[in-house]
Order: C-alpha cells, then sequence, then structure tokens
C-alpha cells in the first residue's frame, strides 16, 4: 500500500498511540484536538478543516455520538469525493448510520470500527475492529486496521460494527457482574478463592471475566485486580457501553433485562460508591463488602 494522506480527529487516550502507529507505518497523519492533544510523527492541524482537506482518509476517535456528529458534518465538507471516512469512536447506532448517511451522500465512503483492546492494545497496534459498511469500505480501511490492530471483522452494512461492539460489552458487562457476585457469595461460604476459580475456569461458568480478567486479586492471570483495581477498562466507560446497547434496545424493542441491571449496578456503582477510576472489575470488593440488603 503506498502512503496515505490520513486526517486524524480525536488524539485523546486511545485515538493519540493509533495516529502514532499509522504514522510510524509510513503514512502522512495530520491530527487535530479540540484539546491541543498532539501524538509522536504526527502534525498538527489548526482546525477540522485542516486534518481533513486533501485527506484520502479521515479517522476519527471521539468520546460520544453527538460529538461525531457534529466533526463529521464539518469534515465532509471538506474532503475530495472518493475519499474514506472512518469513526473508530463508540458511539450509538444512530449516529453511526447518520454519519454513513450523510459521508455516502458526498460521495465518500464510510465505515464505523469501534475497537476493543484498551488504551494497551492501542499503543501495541493489537486492537480489534468490528467494522460495518460496504464492502468497498470495508476492503480501503483493512490496511490500516492491521497496522492498528490484530483482528478486523466485517460485520455487516452502516451501524453493524457498533452493534457488535455494545453487544459484546453488554455480555461482558453483565459476566463481570455475575462472576463478582458469584465469588463473593462464595467467600461468606468458606470456599477458597483459588479453589473457586479452579473448579469455575474449568467448568461450565467460564467466562473471559473469569479466566482472562479475573475480578480476585492474585488469582488467574495478571489483570487490574493484581494492580489496586486500577484500570484497564474504568467502571465509567463500562456505564457509557451499556447505556448504548439500552439505547439500542430501546430503539428496536429488545427485551435486555440482564443488560439493565447491569447497566442500573454499574451507575450506582460510579455514582454513589466510589467506583469512578476503578477498573470495571472492582465489582468485587464491592460486592464482598455488601450483605443482601
Ligand atoms: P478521550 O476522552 O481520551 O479522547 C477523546 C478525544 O476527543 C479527547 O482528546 C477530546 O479532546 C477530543 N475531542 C472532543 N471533541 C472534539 C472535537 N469536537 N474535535 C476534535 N477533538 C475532539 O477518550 P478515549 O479513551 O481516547 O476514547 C475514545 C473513544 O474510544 C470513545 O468513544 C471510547 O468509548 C472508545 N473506547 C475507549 C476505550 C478505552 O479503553 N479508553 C476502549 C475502547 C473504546
Amino acid at each position: 500500500m503506498s502512503n496515505l494522506k490520513i486526517g486524524f480527529i480525536g488524539l485523546g487516550n486511545m485515538g493519540a498511540p493509533m495516529a502514532a502507529n499509522l504514522a510510524a507505518a509510513g503514512h502522512i497523519v495530520t491530527g487535530f484536538d479540540v484539546a491541543g492533544t498532539t501524538a509522536k510523527g504526527v502534525a498538527t492541524a489548526a482546525d477540522i478543516a485542516g486534518a481533513a482537506t486533501g485527506a484520502d482518509v479521515v479517522i476519527t476517535m471521539l468520546p460520544n455520538g453527538s460529538i461525531l456528529r457534529q466533526v463529521a458534518a464539518e469534515a465532509i465538507t471538506h474532503m475530495t469525493p472518493g475519499a474514506l471516512f472512518i469513526d473508530c469512536s463508540t458511539v450509538d447506532v444512530e449516529s453511526a448510520r447518520n454519519t454513513a448517511e450523510a459521508a455516502e451522500n458526498a460521495d465518500l465512503l464510510a465505515v464505523d470500527a469501534p475497537v476493543s483492546g484498551g488504551i494497551g492494545g492501542a499503543s501495541a497496534g493489537t486492537l480489534t475492529f468490528m467494522a460495518g459498511g460496504s464492502v468497498d469500505g470495508f476492503a480501503r480501511a483493512a490496511p490500516l486496521f492491521e497496522i492498528m490492530g490484530q483482528k478486523a471483522v466485517h460485520c455487516g452494512e452502516a451501524g453493524a460494527g457498533q452493534a457488535a461492539k455494545i453487544c459484546n460489552n453488554m455480555i461482558l458487562g453483565a459476566t463481570m457482574i455475575a462472576t463478582c457476585e458469584a465469588f463473593a457469595l462464595a467467600d461468606k461460604l468458606g470456599l477458597d478463592r483459588q479453589k473457586m476459580f479452579d473448579v469455575v475456569s474449568t467448568s461450565s461458568g467460564y467466562s473471559w471475566s473469569m479466566n482472562a480478567y479475573c475480578p480476585a486479586p492474585g488469582i488467574g492471570p495478571q489483570s487490574p485486580a493484581d494492580n489496586g483495581y486500577s484500570p484497564g477498562f474504568a467502571a465509567e466507560l463500562m456505564v457509557k457501553d451499556l447505556g448504548l446497547s439500552q439505547q439500542a434496545a430501546e430503539l428496536v424493542d429488545a427485551d435486555t433485562p440482564m443488560g439493565a441491571r447491569a447497566l442500573e449496578l454499574y451507575t450506582q456503582f460510579v455514582e454513589d460508591e466510589d467506583g469512578k477510576g476503578q477498573d470495571f472489575s472492582a465489582m468485587l470488593p464491592r460486592f464482598a463488602a455488601r450483605g443482601r440488603s
């Protein structure tokens, strides 16, 4: 692939290392962030127009859907027909579809491509991309996903990437809570946590939360629990993603009681129980400290 001219908008915790990886791979990257943040090897634009004008590809990595809609509306007016717009933020499915439609109306290709893998994955270039959009759009984006990540799945039409992301994280939130409450119950039943792990991780209760990201310190592979529950994946980001899954469920009339309860519990944890800034697996000490009422 020849070197591309890439505009990268949103150089935060995730965007900055992603943009730096694209620059390190030889692409000509120009970045813009309202907070004035920069990234290694990335030229700085004064505004959105400066990043988008003349770019072969514009990539966004922004906090939410309403900011994405605003940024995309502006960027699209400066992009050349035939260019590619990739949004890697986690946003609501509606905003993803709306952005794709606006881009396509301007003769651009559009792909929604939220990621999993966190800040560590963004720095190491090992993210997983879940993409929605046309076959052509995905084909054009794939070599860039290869630089920034280790895997990219084309999930379907516009919005399908966001749909996959919020469904995955709804399972993750509910499963982490189930794992943490089970550990807390096991504690009170006098069951040793290591024995609990040895059994569950090889039995039908196993999951990524138990096996790969065990919320009990000193047990299983290294995880944020071994680092005082410093994130990792912060509880407030889980609140965001669970909120998006409930918003989507409302829109399509899907019954998601476990997702709804997980959202309530994580919201309570973040807003009323000092969960903000802690890893989402810190639900274990929360449950362990409580009784039934
Ligand atoms: P962040 O807050 O660190 O970065 C977002 C950046 O966007 C900020 O630097 C902000 O200044 C910038 N920004 C806001 N409005 C802007 C505008 N109008 N124009 C230009 N820049 C603007 O957030 P992050 O952790 O990098 O996350 C980015 C996205 O990735 C979010 O949607 C998040 O849900 C998703 N995500 C994050 C993680 C994670 O572990 N941090 C993991 C997976 C997905």
